[in-house]
């Protein structure tokens, strides 16, 4: 979470940094106009016509002529008028020899000729250099905002010993020991140099956020002792072209200094995504970057040791040249806890914490199957957080109960006003899931049903996730499709209208059903193939797209006409779940299980 916000802010500081480049240029764009508008008027009330200094010298109102030789200006000063005029001479040996004439005849002229190249114009001077000024101000402050990284403040990622250990992550265990050799390698790479051993200098980490990719990282870096120079992969992407690539060769630069480090970016597909054929302008960018890691990473002499590590959740966007022998040559998938890693990780964070004698972390972890260690550690921050606001002494089951639902599904607003109809609504809604559920073999057993609003849902069915699954059958994921849609089938069934509540239900299984078709190649008509990706599709032809809608098409129908048919046959039940619901809000699986019974 605290990388989190150090992102924040950073992207807060470029925020700033640009609004005051912003401001400069602004200005300077004012200034200049200002100063072109002076220059102008200045112009006008400085310059005088040739006829008529000719006529102020016959009349002898010149008090002085100024003059560089070789020059067509003359500086001419009036009597009695405070400003010099320039006035330019047309033919300067004729008016030479004019002055000349009326000096013999007595007039009195104080002609000043000056050599050539005394420029006398000093105040002047200082006004029109000042958009140069201001450009140079600008062009340093452009090049401040670079080199800011170099002081480890913005572009250049943060650098520190970490104090994580490998203690400090619980669960991956397979990880960890793998993991141990980087940090041997580390500790002492002159023994696997001699060797002959070749360290991989890349490792890449796939896996959901907040599985402990973060933590893996620093962890490596602490046991080692080694510093830790961090960067998010969308910190190299800058709306100036080429920063991308300076901000990569200015890590690598850094690195080196530190060697022997660790480099973590993180979310790399923000730059290490597949590159695109003669892309403009970002996509451009974008390449060059990529291609200038992938330079950096091939630079390495053989006694610089540096680890690279990097993250993803989309393994896939990545550019296959990354994963070249030499670049990130180990892949290692880091998975959501299994019941044992969850226990262990609320052991973690619970250290710190006041527990009631009741409560069990072994029975937190049961009902968390799915959960990532950072939503674990949310749970028990959460649920003393709750226990606080409650004026309890110590966390109670109920604090944690309420952690996990405000967690998973959001903050309860049992203020917000709603109206009766939307209410009989999100009734029928929640009982259709629950009903829909209790039919299906492959549903979790149900938890509790609820009418009171939380985050975005108007009301929601909770199931008890306590078995670790790793792979899903046809059959489950069929069978979840009838789940989702059970809510708009009981809406339309009860009410003979649909709402906009199912828009989330809706949105998830159409997921599931085209992952169904195009990634798990279960479509009966199109058979194992995969078709996630755009070329895989179009060495197929058009028309396979047609094919894929169908089978996604007949996937949801189905499911949403098996939906309909479970409840017709238990349209008493949905009436009374729906009616217990809009008097109690909210209801237990054991209170459910009794209506069936
Ligand atoms: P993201 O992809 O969003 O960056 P991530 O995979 O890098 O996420 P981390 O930032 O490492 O996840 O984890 C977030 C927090 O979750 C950690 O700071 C830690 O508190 C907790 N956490 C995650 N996994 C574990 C674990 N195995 N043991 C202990 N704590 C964990």
């Amino acid at each position: 979470m605290n990388e989190k916000n150090e992102d924040k802010k950073k992207k807060q500081k470029q925020l700033y940094a640009l609004i005051a480049f912003g401001i400069v240029v602004g200005l300077a764009i004012i200034i200049a106009l200002l100063v072109g508008i002076n220059e102008k008027n200045n112009d006008k009330e400085q310059n005088m016509a040739y006829t008529d200094l000719i006529e102020a010298i016959n009349e002898q109102r010149v008090e002085k002529l100024e003059m560089t030789v070789g020059s067509t200006t003359a500086k001419v000063k009036i009597k009695d008028v405070e400003k010099e005029k320039n006035a330019i001479i047309p033919n300067t040996q004729s008016f030479m020899e004019f002055i000349q004439e009326k000096k013999l005849a007595g007039n009195e002229i104080n002609l000043i000729q000056k050599p050539q190249n005394v420029f006398l114009k000093i105040p002047n001077t200082i006004f029109t250099m000042l958009p140069t000024l201001l450009m140079l101000v600008i062009v340093v402050l452009f090049f401040q905002m670079q080199s800011i990284g170099d002081k480890g403040k913005i572009y250049d990622g943060d650098e520190n010993k970490t104090n994580v250990r490998f203690k400090d992550i619980a669960g991956l265990d397979e990880e960890k020991k793998e993991l141990e050799e980087i940090v041997n390698f580390l500790k002492q790479p002159k023994r696997f140099y001699e060797m002959g051993a070749k360290v991989p200098k890349g490792i890449l980490l796939y896996g959901k956020p907040g599985t402990g990719k973060t933590l893996i990282a620093k962890a490596i870096a602490g046991e080692a002792g080694v510093p830790f120079i961090s960067m998010g992969g969308s910190d190299f992407s800058s709306i100036f072209a080429g920063f991308g690539t300076s901000r990569v060769r200015k890590l690598f630069e850094r690195a080196r200094k530190l060697a022997p480090c660790i480099i973590f970016i993180d979310e790399i597909d923000a730059i290490g995504s597949t590159r695109t054929n003669g892309g403009t302008g970002v996509e451009a960018d974008n390449n060059q970057t990529l291609n200038q890691l992938l330079v950096e990473m091939d630079g390495f002499e053989e006694n610089q040791t540096i680890i690279v590590l990097a993250a993803t959740n989309r393994p896939e966007m990545l550019d296959k040249a990354l994963l070249r022998p030499g670049r990130f040559d180990r892949q290692i998938t880091i998975a959501p806890p299994d019941v044992r890693g969850r226990e262990e990780i609320l052991k973690i964070h619970s250290e710190d914490k006041k527990f009631a004698s009741n409560v069990s972390l072994k029975s937190i972890a049961e009902d968390t199957a799915g959960y990532t260690g950072a939503e674990l550690a949310n749970i028990l921050n959460e649920s003393a957080i709750i226990a606080t606001i409650n004026g309890h002494d110590v966390i109670e089951q109920d604090d944690i109960e309420e952690a996990v639902k405000k967690v998973t599904v959001g903050v309860q607003k049992k203020t917000r006003v709603i109206s009766d109809r939307e209410k009989k609504l999100t009734a029928y809604h929640e009982a259709g899931h629950a009903i829909v559920g209790k039919f299906l073999e492959t549903t979790d057993p149900l938890k509790e049903i609820s009418i009171i609003p939380r985050g975005m849902a108007g009301g929601y069915t909770m199931y008890k996730t306590n078995e670790d699954k790793f792979y899903r059958s046809k059959i489950e994921l069929e069978e979840r499709l009838v789940g989702l849609l059970g809510g708009r089938a009981a809406e339309k069934l009860a009410l003979n209208d649909i709402s906009t509540g199912a828009r989330n239900d809706i949105q998830v299984a159409t997921e599931i059903a085209k992952d169904m078709i195009t990634a798990y190649g279960m479509s009966e008509r199109l058979g194992p193939i995969s078709l996630e990706e755009n070329e895989n599709v179009a060495i197929f032809g058009e028309s396979i797209q047609d094919v894929i809608g169908v089978e996604v098409k007949t996937l949801i129908d189905t499911a949403y006409n098996d939906a309909q048919e479970i409840l017709k046959a238990n349209m008493d039940k949905l009436d009374t779940v729906a009616n217990l619901l809009l008097e109690k809000e909210t209801i237990t699986a054991e209170e459910f299980d009794k209506i069936f019974e």
